[in-house]
C-alpha cells in the first residue's frame, strides 16, 4: 500500500497550496481530490488581507507566482492567461421594491470603500476555475502527488497513522499517511469519517443563494448616469446591493463575464414564493427595477442555480493526526468577502505548524493544533456575528452604512499594521479583530444593539436611533481608526487616505517620520519588485 507523510483531501487553491508549501518544506504529499480541474468554483473576490498573505506565503517559501497574483496589475504582467477582474473596492448600493435606485447625489443610498490607491496594486476577483486550476499545476511542478477522481470513503486513525480508503477510476484506492488535512470545503470529508457534530445552531446567520455567471451586465454607472464621483469607478468593484430580502453581490471579470448572486435571507426566499432558481431570479430582477435593468440583457453562461442554506459549522477543528482548512470547518456567508483570505491565513498557519516539526516528530504538536483550532472557532463566531450584525443592519441604509464601518476598520488596521511591521508572527494574529483588545468584543456588541433597533423584525428604528448607533461605532473604532473611516464628512465615499494615517501615526506606535518613511510597503513594494 502508498504511504505518505501528508495527504491532503480537495484541490481548491488551499488545498493545493498548502500541499506545494509542505512540500517545498521536505514532506511527502499526496493531494487527493474528487473531481477534475479546471472546474466552476464559487467564491472569487479576494481582498488586501488574501494579497498579503499570498504575499507572505510567496517570500518564505519562494512561490514567485503567489507574490506575481497578489495584485492585479502583476498578475496581468505575468499570468495574463488567468481570467481576473480588476476590484478597487467595495462599493454598496440600497435599494428598495418597486423603485428604480435614486440618485440623490451625495444623499444617495450608496457606499464606497477604497481597498487599493491604484488599478495597479488594485485587489483582483478570482475565476476560480483558473486560479485553481494554476494553484494546482504549480503543486504537481513542485512534487506533489496529485490523484484526481478518487471517490474516498473511509479514514481509519490509529495511534501512529490514518489509512485512506475508497476507489479511483474503478479500482481500489489505499493510503496510509502520517496526518490528513481536510481541504475539501463543504463536502465535509472529515465532518463524515469522524462524525463530528455540526456546530450550526449556536451560529446567527442564515442565508441562501441564487447564483451564475452572466454575459452582458450592464454598469451601474450606465444604468443610472451622474452619480457623484467615487474613489473608483463603481463597478470596477465588488458591487453589492442591498435588498429588503438580503442582498446581492455583482463581480466583474476583465473579459466582460460578470459572477452574480443574490443571498437571501428565510423570511427573503420564502417571500419569493417558490418556484425554481431562474424563475426566484427573475422575480428578483421584476421587483428591483434597477437591478432588472442592469441585468436586462444579461444571459447565464451556466444553469441559474439556488442552495436553500449556504452555512455550514463544525465543532472541531483539530485532532493527534489530522486538521481541517476553515472552508471545511465553517461558512459564514459571502459579505464582505471573508472566504479566501481566511483560508489563506490557515494555509500559513499550517505550513508554520509543519516547519516546526519538520525537524522531529514531523506532524505538528498537539498544543500548536489546539492553538489553531482554538483560533478557527473564535475566528468563525466573529465572521459571523459582523455578518449577522450586517443581515440586521440591512433594516436602514444608515445603520448597514455603519455597521459596514466595523469591519471596514477592523481589516485596514489589520492590513495597514501587517504591512508596516511584518513579523513572523502575524499569521498568527486573530482574523477579524479577534483576539484585539479594542475590536475583539465590538461585533457582539454591535448585533446587540442593533437588534435592539429592529426588534429582529426589520424595523429601522428612528433617526435618533440610527445617529446614536453610527457615532456609537465611531467612538467605539476610534483606536483603530486609522483609515479615515466613519466620517460623515466623506458622504459614504472612502478613498485610500494616506493623510489620516499619516495624522494617525500614534494608534501604529509609530512617529509621523517613521510613518512616513514606511509608507511605501503600504504601495504593495517589497524586496521583490
Ligand atoms: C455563495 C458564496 C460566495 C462566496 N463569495 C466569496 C467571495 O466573494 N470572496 C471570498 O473570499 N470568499 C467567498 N466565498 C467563500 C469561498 O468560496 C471559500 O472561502 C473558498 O472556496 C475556500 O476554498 P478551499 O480551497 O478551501 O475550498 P473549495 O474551493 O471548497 O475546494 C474544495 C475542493 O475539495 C474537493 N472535494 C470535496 N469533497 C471531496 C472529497 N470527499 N474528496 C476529494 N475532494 C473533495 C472539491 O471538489 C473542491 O475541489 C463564497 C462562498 C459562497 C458559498
Amino acid at each position: 500500500m502508498q504511504s505518505c507523510e501528508v495527504a491532503i483531501v480537495g484541490s481548491g487553491f488551499a488545498g493545493s497550496l498548502l500541499a506545494r508549501v509542505l512540500t517545498k518544506l521536505g514532506y511527502d504529499v499526496v493531494l487527493l481530490e474528487r473531481g477534475t480541474h479546471p472546474r466552476f468554483a464559487i467564491g472569487e473576490s479576494s481582498t488586501p488581507l488574501a494579497n498579503l498573505s499570498l504575499e507572505r506565503l510567496s517570500v518564505r517559501y519562494g512561490l514567485t507566482d503567489c507574490y506575481q497574483l497578489a495584485t492585479h496589475g502583476r498578475w496581468l504582467t505575468h499570468f495574463p492567461e488567468l481570467r481576473r477582474g480588476l476590484k478597487r473596492g467595495f462599493t454598496f448600493y440600497r435599494h428598495h421594491p418597486g423603485q428604480p435606485f435614486e440618485n440623490c447625489g451625495l444623499d444617495s443610498e450608496r457606499l464606497l470603500v477604497a481597498a487599493s490607491p491604484d488599478d495597479a496594486i488594485s485587489d483582483t476577483h478570482w475565476m476560480r476555475a483558473d486560479v485553481d486550476h494554476h494553484f494546482v499545476r504549480e503543486a504537481i511542478a513542485a512534487g506533489v502527488d496529485y490523484r484526481d477522481q478518487v471517490e474516498l470513503t473511509s479514514a481509519d486513525f490509529a495511534s501512529d497513522r490514518v489509512r485512506i480508503s475508497g476507489s479511483r477510476n474503478g479500482a481500489a484506492f489505499e493510503l496510509n499517511a502520517n496526518f490528513l488535512i481536510d481541504a475539501s470545503g463543504p463536502g465535509g470529508f472529515l465532518a463524515r469519517q469522524l462524525s463530528i457534530p455540526s456546530g450550526l445552531t449556536d451560529t446567527e446567520t442564515r442565508s441562501g443563494v441564487v447564483f451564475s455567471h452572466f454575459a452582458g451586465v450592464r454598469f451601474m454607472n450606465d444604468v443610472v448616469p451622474g452619480m457623484p464621483t467615487g474613489p473608483y469607478p463603481d463597478d470596477r468593484a465588488a458591487v453589492h446591493h442591498v435588498i429588503d430580502e438580503g442582498w446581492m453581490y455583482s463581480l466583474r471579470f476583465d473579459d466582460g463575464v460578470t459572477s452574480a448572486g443574490f443571498l437571501l435571507t428565510p423570511r427573503g426566499i420564502a417571500s419569493l414564493g417558490g418556484g425554481d432558481a431562474a424563475s426566484m431570479w427573475r422575480v428578483l430582477l421584476e421587483r428591483y427595477p434597477t437591478i432588472g435593468n442592469v441585468f436586462a440583457d444579461a444571459t447565464p453562461l451556466m444553469p441559474i442555480a439556488f442552495r436553500p442554506l449556504i452555512q455550514h459549522r463544525l465543532t472541531r477543528v483539530a485532532g493527534e493526526r489530522w486538521a481541517v482548512m476553515p472552508h471545511a470547518y465553517a461558512f459564514v456567508d459571502a459579505l464582505f468577502s471573508t472566504g479566501i483570505a481566511w483560508s489563506l491565513r490557515a494555509v500559513e498557519r499550517l505550513a508554520l505548524a509543519f516547519e516546526s516539526a519538520a525537524r522531529n516528530r514531523r506532524v505538528p504538536d498537539l498544543e500548536v493544533l489546539e492553538r489553531y483550532g482554538a483560533m478557527l472557532t473564535a475566528e468563525a463566531d466573529q465572521i459571523d456575528l459582523v455578518v449577522a450584525g450586517a443581515y440586521e443592519a440591512m433594516a436602514h441604509f444608515d445603520l448597514f452604512a455603519a455597521q459596514a464601518m466595523l469591519y471596514f476598520t477592523t481589516v485596514s488596521f489589520a492590513e495597514v499594521s501587517q504591512r508596516l511591521a511584518p513579523e513572523e508572527s502575524v499569521a498568527w494574529k486573530g482574523f477579524l479583530g479577534t483576539g484585539d483588545p479594542v475590536l475583539g468584543s465590538l461585533p457582539r456588541e454591535s448585533l446587540q444593539r442593533l437588534r435592539q433597533i429592529t426588534h429582529q423584525s426589520g424595523d429601522a428604528g428612528t433617526p435618533a436611533d440610527r445617529r446614536d448607533f453610527a457615532e456609537w461605532i465611531r467612538q467605539a473604532v476610534e483606536p483603530r481608526h486609522i483609515a479615515g473611516l466613519a466620517n460623515p464628512e466623506r458622504r459614504n465615499l472612502y478613498p485610500v487616505d494616506f493623510d489620516e494615517l499619516v495624522e494617525r501615526h500614534a494608534l501604529l506606535g509609530m512617529s509621523r517620520e517613521e510613518l512616513i518613511a514606511a509608507l511605501p510597503a503600504l504601495r504593495g513594494m517589497s524586496q521583490l519588485l
